[in-house]
Parts: C-alpha cells; structure tokens; sequence
C-alpha cells in the first residue's frame, strides 16, 4: 500500500521504516528539516536498537523516503499521524496544536477513500472532532493508538501485542477496518489479536494502559516508603507479591520511578480530560501515582545529603544515567537527569555518564560535568549514584570501580546491583526501598 507518516519521531520514524519493511510504500514527513535531513541519508535521529539498520534496508529497497513538504503525501492511501502531544506548559491538559496543524496541513492532500490513521496519544473525543472536521475530504478516520515501548520500538511495531482500530459507526468505518487490515496482514497473519472498536472506546484504551502502568510502579514504590519505614526489603516483598499471578512480577521494580515522553503526561492529560467530562472523582488515584513516582527522586537526593554528612555542596558526585531508561536516548521528564539537575543547585560537583544520552542531557543542561565513560565518571568520586539500568552499570565491578572512587559510597536508584557483592567490596550500599 501507499502509505504517508506524519511527524518522524520516536513513534513516527519507527512506523515509516517498519511500514516500508513490511512492503509498504512510504513517506515520511515531519517539519523539523535536521530530522527529515537525516532520515534521508538513512540516519536514526535518535537512539532505537535495531532502528539504523531497518532504515538502511527499508532506504535500499526504494520503498521509504522523507521529506519536509507535506504535499509528497499527495496519492498515499492511508496517512499515520504520529506528531507529538506534551503536556502544556503550566497545565496538565495535552497541547494538541502539532495534532490540529497536522490534519490542517494534510487535508488539502486528502482523496476520496483515503484512511487518516490517528496514532498519537489524544485526550478523548479528539477523534469524534477530527472526524467531523475531515467530513467532505472524502477520507475516513479511524484511531490507532501505539503501544510500543522505547527501547523495543522496532520488535513492538513489527510484533504488537494488540491492533486496536477505533472506527467509525458507517459503511467507510467499515472499510477502514479492511484497508488497516491490509496495512497489517503480516503481524495479523502471525495471530495478534486486532480488536475493533469505537473512537471513544480506542483512544481510553492507551491513556487506560499507560495509567495502569504507572500505578503499578507507583505502587511498588509506595510499598519502598513503607519497607524504609520498617526496615523490609521491597525487592523481596516484589519478589514474593509478584508469584500471585493475579499481580505477577513485571513492572514491579521499585526505585527512582517512571519518567519519558509518555507515562507522566498521559496520566496528567488524563486526569485534565476527566475533569473536563466532569468525572475528576474517577481519576484522584492518579495525583497520587504522579506524587508517588516525583517522591523518589526527593528521597533519591535526601539519600544522596545523608550519605555525605548532609550537604552535597562542594562534593564530587559520579551519576550513572540520564536517560529515562536504558536502550533509549530520550530524556524527557527523565527521573534520572532531574535527579542530577537537583544535585547541580545544592552545588554538587556532578560527572554524569550516559552511553547514549549525553547530547540531549548536554543540550537540556549544559551546566552540569560530563564524563566520556564511567570511569572517567566515578574517578575521585565522593559518590556514585546508579540512576538509568544500564546494562554496564549493572555489570560494574564493585572492586575495579572501588578503585578509582575518593569514597566508596553507592546509592542505586534502580535496586539492581548485588548488595552484599558491594558490601563485600568495601562499599556503603543504599537502595531506595532497601536497608
Ligand atoms: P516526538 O516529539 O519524538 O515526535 C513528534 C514529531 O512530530 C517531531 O519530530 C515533530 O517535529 C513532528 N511534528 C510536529 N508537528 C508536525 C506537523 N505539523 N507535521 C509534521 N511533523 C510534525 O514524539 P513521539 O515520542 O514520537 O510521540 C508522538 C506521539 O506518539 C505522542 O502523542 C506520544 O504520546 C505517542 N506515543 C509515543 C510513544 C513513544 O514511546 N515515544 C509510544 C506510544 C505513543
């Protein structure tokens, strides 16, 4: 099929390369001419295993390009619109301007039977508005929200776990449904299970999903306030809850808690819609998650004062992680670089390694210390704090990096190194959730 992507990010740049690898025609638009630039020569613009070489192969093929110019849209049969939707500056509501110019833009393009695809993350009831607005384009809506997780975009887009279509109530909502099967006969083909729905119904399943989520890791980390207050050990407690496979084990790790570019704006967009449908009560939890997961990272520099005698000021600090997770450069609302621009203010002598994110850490704060690895990170270090799951942070050897340490003081903010290897080693271990 034909196929245009609007808007080349983490979500739409993944989705054009995976479209075209699938066999698919493609092209991929997005405003930001560095970004099109370089997808263009075939180049990730940001950090995604397994990304640069589907774009390599799917670039050979002929079958991908991207472009600025919104009119190479023109003779696609289905359109993904994948452009972002942060949260407002000084709101919780979802800033929904990149979505409105989009569909403003490609309407002009649009032709009789085309499908727009809506895959954004939207407050719901945008998609009953677009859909009025596309009426007499002569293209149907359907909403096709994107589950894939950063880290694991190209396998998630390839092999979802789930193809939700929300669709509308007509003959072309109808055909919408097969043109979008059509688009997704191969991972169809391999049996994930495709669920067809309403728009109302496919835009709360994301934002339902994302809420889960995060409540599940607040929840844990609620339960690490109460094992610091009693002397019990979370890891255990998670190890032994997570058996019930009623609650089961995944998502369950406590520690300096959920950030990115999607579970912390989805669940405050959420709560601003729902007060907006005047159903607010139904949501309260979520403040409670969102204040859960933002106590970590206050406990993480408490943590960090009490390790030190009670100032960090003056004291060389190595952090270890800026990115929101491993496997990904993205630091957006990331615990980890919040952690470390906190630690910058009480005038902190920060080194902080990343292995992938560092130029967007750099950009976003130039006023902290960068190291080119991390042993040049922890050299005379008074501490080390192990924030992003890194695998090479997890694999450390407590005695090589013991050696180049001024103090061997280690707070791990993911509650994934060995304890008793680090004790072991001559070294002040701490863990959120963990004596
Ligand atoms: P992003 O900021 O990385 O990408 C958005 C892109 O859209 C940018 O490159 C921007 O330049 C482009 N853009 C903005 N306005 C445009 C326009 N009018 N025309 C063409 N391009 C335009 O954001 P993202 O992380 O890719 O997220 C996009 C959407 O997908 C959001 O709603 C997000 O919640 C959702 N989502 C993201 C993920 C994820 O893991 N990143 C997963 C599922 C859903």
């Amino acid at each position: 099929m034909k196929i245009s992507v609007i808007g080349c990010g983490y979500l739409g740049a993944v989705h054009a390369a995976c479209m075209a690898s699938l066999g698919h025609e493609v092209v991929g638009v997005d405003v930001d001419e560095r970004k099109a630039a370089a997808l263009s020569r075939g180049e990730a613009p940001f950090f995604e295993p397994g990304l640069p070489e589907l774009l390599t192969e799917a670039m050979a093929t002929g079958r991908l390009s991207f472009t600025t110019d919104m009119s190479a849209v023109e003779g696609a049969d289905v359109h993904f619109v994948c452009v972002g939707t942060p949260q407002k500056a000084g709101e919780y509501a979802a800033d929904m301007t990149y979505v409105d110019s989009a569909f403003t833009e490609l309407r002009p393009y649009l032709r009789e039977g085309n499908v727009v695809a809506g895959k954004s993350t939207v407050p719901v009831g945008t998609a009953e508005r677009l859909a009025a607005e596309l009426e007499g384009s002569g293209a149907v809506l359907v909403w096709n929200p994107e589950f894939l997780r950063e880290g694991f975009a190209v396998e998630d887009t390839l092999h979802p776990d789930r193809l939700v279509y929300g669709v509308a109530a007509s003959e072309a909502g109808q055909r919408s449904v097969e043109v979008l099967d059509e688009v997704y006969a191969t991972p169809i083909s391999e049996g994930t299970p495709r669920l067809v729905t309403d728009y109302a119904t496919a835009q709360l399943v994301k934002v339902a999903a994302n809420s889960f989520l995060a409540t599940k890791i607040s929840f844990i980390n609620a339960m690490a306030e109460l094992c610091e207050a009693t002397g019990a050990d979370v890891t255990q407690l998670a190890d032994a809850i997570g058996h019930d496979v009623r609650i089961g084990r995944r998502f369950l790790n406590a520690g300096l808690g959920f950030g990115g570019g999607c579970l912390p704006k989805d669940i405050r967009a959420f709560m601003a819609r729902a007060g907006e449908l005047g159903v607010d009560q139904a949501l309260t939890f979520l403040r409670e998650v969102d204040a859960i997961n933002l106590r970590r990272r206050a406990r993480m520099l408490d943590l960090a004062r009490a390790e030190l005698g009670g100032s960090v000021a003056n004291r060389k600090v190595a952090v270890l992680g800026a990115a929101f997770k491993p496997n990904s450069d993205d630091i957006r609302d990331s615990p980890a670089l919040d952690v470390a621009i906190q630690l910058g203010k009480e005038s902190a002598r920060v080194t902080l390694f990343d292995p992938e994110a560092m130029p967007n850490a750099k950009a976003k704060a130039p006023e902290l210390g960068y190291a080119d690895s991390i042993e040049d990170a922890v050299d005379g270090a008074e501490l080390v704090l192990l924030l992003t799951e890194w695998k090479q942070f997890v694999e450390m050897d407590p005695k090589a990096i013991g050696e180049l340490v001024d103090g061997r003081r280690i707070l791990d903010g993911r509650n994934v190194l060995v304890p008793s290897e680090w004790r072991d080693a001559g070294w002040t271990y701490r863990a959120l959730g963990r004596q």
